[in-house]
Formats: C-alpha cells, sequence, structure tokens
C-alpha cells in the first residue's frame, strides 16, 4: 500500500474542533504518513502538535492557511513548510487575531439588533484562545438553541452576504504568496474550486504560487482533472488534504483523500530549490 498523507487540516487553534493531539492520534491510527496542520492565521497548533508527535513514526510538517481577496473574491493560500517562528509571519498573525477580535464584537452586535442576544464572552470561551471566527459564533447560536444547527447558523446569518457577515481583513493574494516565501515556505492555492477562483490561478503563477490543491472533499472529479492539467501547465505542485474541522457537515474526515506521500516530497524539493536561489 503506498503512503498516504492528509496536508489541510485544522485545530483548535483556529476553527477546528479537534485538539492538536487528538489530531495526532487519529492521524496515527489510520497510519498517516505525514499530516500537515493549516490552521487559519495560527501555527501554535502546529507546534503543539510536532511535539506531542515526537517519537510515534508520524512527520508533522508546519502549515498555515491565510485568507486573500483580490477584488473582494476571496482566495485561500496555504503555506507549507514554513519556519514558524518568523518574525514577520508572526506579526501578521497578531495583526490578524486583534482584527478578527474587532470582527466577532461587530458580528456580536449585529446579532443583538436582530433581537439574538450573545456575549461576546461566550465567543471567545467558543474560541478559547484561539482567533475568532464565524465559526465560534456559530457554536454558540447552536449550543444556545438559538439556531437548529450549525449549519443553519451560517445558512441564516453568517454566511457570505447574510445578515451578520462582517467582512475580515484579507491580504491581496501576492502579499500572502510574498509573506509564505519570507517564512521559508512553499504557496499553494487552496480549493480553487469552493471558492471557484480558476480564472486567477495564471495571474498567480506569476506572482510566486508554487502548488495547487487538486485534492479536497469538495472537488468533483471533473475537478480534479481539470485542475491536475492545470498544474502540469503551469508546472505547479499538486497538494491535497481533508480540510477536517473535526465538525460534521460540510468539512472533510482526516485521511478523507489519499494524497500520496509524493505530494510531500515535491513541497520539500520546491522549497530547498528555493533556498538555494535565496542564497
Ligand atoms: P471566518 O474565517 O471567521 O470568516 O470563518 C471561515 C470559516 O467558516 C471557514 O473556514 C469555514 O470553516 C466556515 N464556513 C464558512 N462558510 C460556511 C458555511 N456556509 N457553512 C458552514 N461553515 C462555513
Ligand atoms: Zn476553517
Ligand atoms: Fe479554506
Ligand atoms: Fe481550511
Amino acid at each position: 500500500m503506498p503512503d498516504f498523507v492528509d496536508l489541510h487540516i485544522h485545530t483548535n487553534h483556529s476553527d477546528g474542533r479537534q485538539s492538536p493531539r487528538e489530531v495526532v492520534d487519529r492521524a496515527c491510527q489510520l497510519g498517516l504518513k505525514a499530516i500537515a496542520i493549516t490552521d487559519h492565521d495560527s501555527v501554535s497548533g502546529y507546534t503543539e502538535a510536532a511535539r506531542y508527535a515526537r517519537g510515534k513514526g508520524i512527520e508533522v510538517v508546519p502549515g498555515i492557511e491565510l485568507s486573500s481577496a483580490q477584488a473582494d473574491e476571496d482566495i485561500h493560500i496555504l503555506g507549507y513548510l514554513i519556519r514558524p517562528g518568523n518574525k514577520k509571519l508572526a506579526e501578521t498573525v497578531k495583526r490578524f487575531r486583534r482584527i478578527r477580535a474587532e470582527r466577532g464584537k461587530k458580528m456580536v452586535k449585529r446579532l443583538a439588533r436582530l433581537g439574538i442576544r450573545i456575549d461576546y464572552e461566550e465567543v471567545l470561551a467558543a474560541a478559547a484562545g484561539a482567533p475568532v471566527g464565524r465559526p465560534h459564533v456559530a457554536e454558540v447560536l447552536t449550543a444556545r438553541g438559538m439556531v437548529r444547527s450549525y449549519n443553519q447558523a451560517f445558512d441564516k446569518y453568517l454566511a457570505l452576504n447574510g445578515p451578520v457577515y462582517v467582512p475580515k481583513a484579507k491580504l491581496l493574494p501576492s502579499q500572502a504568496i510574498d509573506l509564505i516565501h519570507r517564512a521559508g515556505g512553499v504557496a499553494v492555492m487552496a480549493h480553487p474550486m469552493l471558492t471557484d477562483r480558476d480564472k486567477v490561478i495564471p495571474e498567480l503563477v506569476t506572482v510566486g504560487l508554487d502548488g495547487l490543491e487538486i485534492y479536497h472533499p469538495s472537488h468533483t472529479r471533473a475537478a480534479r482533472k481539470r485542475y491536475r492539467q492545470m498544474a502540469r501547465r503551469y508546472e505547479l505542485i499538486c497538494t491535497g488534504g481533508s480540510d477536517a474541522h473535526g465538525r460534521n457537515g460540510r468539512y472533510g474526515e482526516i485521511g478523507e483523500e489519499h494524497v500520496p506521500y509524493s505530494c510531500l516530497e515535491q513541497l520539500k524539493a520546491c522549497r530547498a530549490r528555493r533556498k538555494q536561489t535565496s542564497t
């Protein structure tokens, strides 16, 4: 059997439910060879997972998922093999955390205007130290019985253009790619189909994009084929993962996508090439 990896996993250090330890335990149980922790605007989950995984026969790859946007269109950029202690990256993460906190308070205010009263403190408790996101607001609404389900919280209030939606500060894709490169990492465009952004791929290539996420639960078979062709055409690395959040619904489960180990090898080779040219 070939060796498999999962290169897109969230933990409770962003908006996932599972702790880094739970993620590592599950990945070991499944016999995965490597996992990448790709939390939104946070790298602390990786640090904990890597420490805990020592001696367990599984490789933990440092990663991050940065939200970027161009002309109001969301583009998620994954950074792999970054130096987690990189100063510029740490500063950006800190700034985004502050902005996310303000945004969280705004969402609570908008809910109040609709007659739905929750405390920002409850949202903070749901986030448990992670940068505040819409999923944490959805969790409070669900726990308080103000919606029937987590997904309904999004459908009714939090989804893009919903009454409680507050846009988030975002980098330009070129800035996200640059930040990842400066932190020694490799930049990959996440789930292009989910965000419906095929047309920006050629442009991102010109600003240094290294790879394309091919394997993702939201990708149809036809999409995978299309992205593979694009990857070949633009000489991009193919990567993928489950985008597991440890929640039911629209998210994948750890190990769900059968991503071969060779994807990780390609990321490593790309990183090595980059290092060579920068020295
Ligand atoms: P935020 O970064 O705070 O804008 O939250 C984005 C996260 O919310 C995504 O990574 C998903 O986990 C989740 N999300 C966004 N849209 C939906 C939706 N329609 N249904 C369920 N979860 C969603
Ligand atoms: Zn998420
Ligand atoms: Fe994403
Ligand atoms: Fe994700």
